[in-house]
């Protein structure tokens, strides 16, 4: 079997810019994932990566694709299933069966925002409904905002929020908020913030963009409040369940990784969304993809043949 010098999962962001690194320090590399681009396919609009004027994600992974072919990475068009520790090196397993001799590992697998699976959700998905305000604040000014959720990232969403819209309501199923104290305050002092507790979401309503929400109390009574925009922010899946029990996990299931993207297990290095990073922004991804990348060259290199 051929011995890469590293494996890399996920051709998001940070896999693609950990292949572009690994290729140029010429590792042997292979990149293993089903589709090149990761939630950028999944981004209309992609303003604020720099150099890149032309804002369709579509295009962005085109791009990524292209740098790809240009250095002739190794593309797998799989899922890894499994890693196994082998001697000092590890076997990536993939779903149909093929199996990968690596010296290292850099898991980038991402992760995917939880959604409320209500009616009008879907239809308005990236015009009207969305699940990064980082992305899309400014698509918000002057709108009345929805905000669901009751954690941190909520929270600081309907903080950048009540600074471009005319109203935010943020909106949360249980009677608590989960967000840290100081961030709540912050929230609360925003005069165009209303919070609504106890309160799920049945409905997004509107003809050719969203008009209303239709919500409803604990005890089942349904009212339909007008809104512009909807921020669905109720935490995200991350993807490593090819490698639980082989690497240190925090409270939210991310990896925990040092400053070099190392997690607790030798060898192996993780980037972007999957890691306790707290900003999911592809430019982020994409940085910690090259550090990986560059780390994995120095551990390889330290390590000898
Ligand atoms: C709707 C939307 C709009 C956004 N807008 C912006 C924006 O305007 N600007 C911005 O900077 N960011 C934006 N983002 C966020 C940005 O897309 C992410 O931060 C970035 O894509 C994360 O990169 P990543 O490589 O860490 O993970 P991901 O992009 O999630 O990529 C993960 C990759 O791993 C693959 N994978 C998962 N499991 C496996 C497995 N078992 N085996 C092999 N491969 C696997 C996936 O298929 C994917 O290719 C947006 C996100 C969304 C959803």
């Amino acid at each position: 079997m051929e011995t890469y010098d590293v494996a890399i999962i996920g051709g998001g962001p940070a896999g693609v810019s950990a292949a572009i690194y690994a290729k140029r320090k010429l590792l042997r590399t292979v990149l293993i994932s089903r589709e090149i681009g990761g939630q950028v396919l999944l981004t209309n609009n992609i303003e604020n990566y720099p150099g890149f004027v032309e804002r369709s994600g579509m295009r962005l992974a085109e791009y990524f694709e292209e740098q790809l072919k240009e250095l002739s990475v190794e593309i797998v068009e799989d899922a890894a299933k499994e890693i196994r520790r082998e001697g000092g090196s590890f076997i990536v397993v993939c779903g149909e069966g093929r199996e990968f001799l690596c010296r290292s590992v850099i898991a980038t697998g991402g992760s995917s925002h939880k959604r409320l699976n209500v009616p009008g959700e879907d239809e308005f998905f990236g015009r009207g409904v969305y699940v990064c305000a980082t992305c899309d604040a400014p698509l918000a000014k002057d709108k009345i905002v929805a905000v669901v959720g009751g954690g941190n990232a909520a929270f600081q969403s309907a903080d950048l929020l009540a600074r471009y819209a005319s109203k935010v309501y943020l909106i949360h199923r249980r009677n608590e908020f989960r967000a840290d104290g100081i961030l709540v305050e912050r929230v609360k002092a925003h005069k165009n913030v209303e919070m609504m507790t106890g309160i799920v979401v049945r409905e997004i309503r509107g003809k050719d963009r969203v008009e209303s929400m239709l919500i409803e109390d604990s005890e089942g009574r349904r009212i339909e409040i007008p809104v512009q925009k909807v921020f669905v922010e109720i935490g995200r899946e991350v993807k490593l369940d090819y490698m639980k029990g082989l690497v240190q996990t925090n409270q939210y299931g991310q990896a925990i990784v040092d400053r070099l993207q190392r997690t607790s297990c030798e060898g192996i290095f993780a980037a972007g969304e999957i890691t306790d990073l707290p900003y999911g922004q592809a430019i982020i991804s994409a940085g910690q993809g090259a550090v990986a990348a560059l780390a994995v060259f120095d551990y390889l290199s330290k390590k000898g043949p």
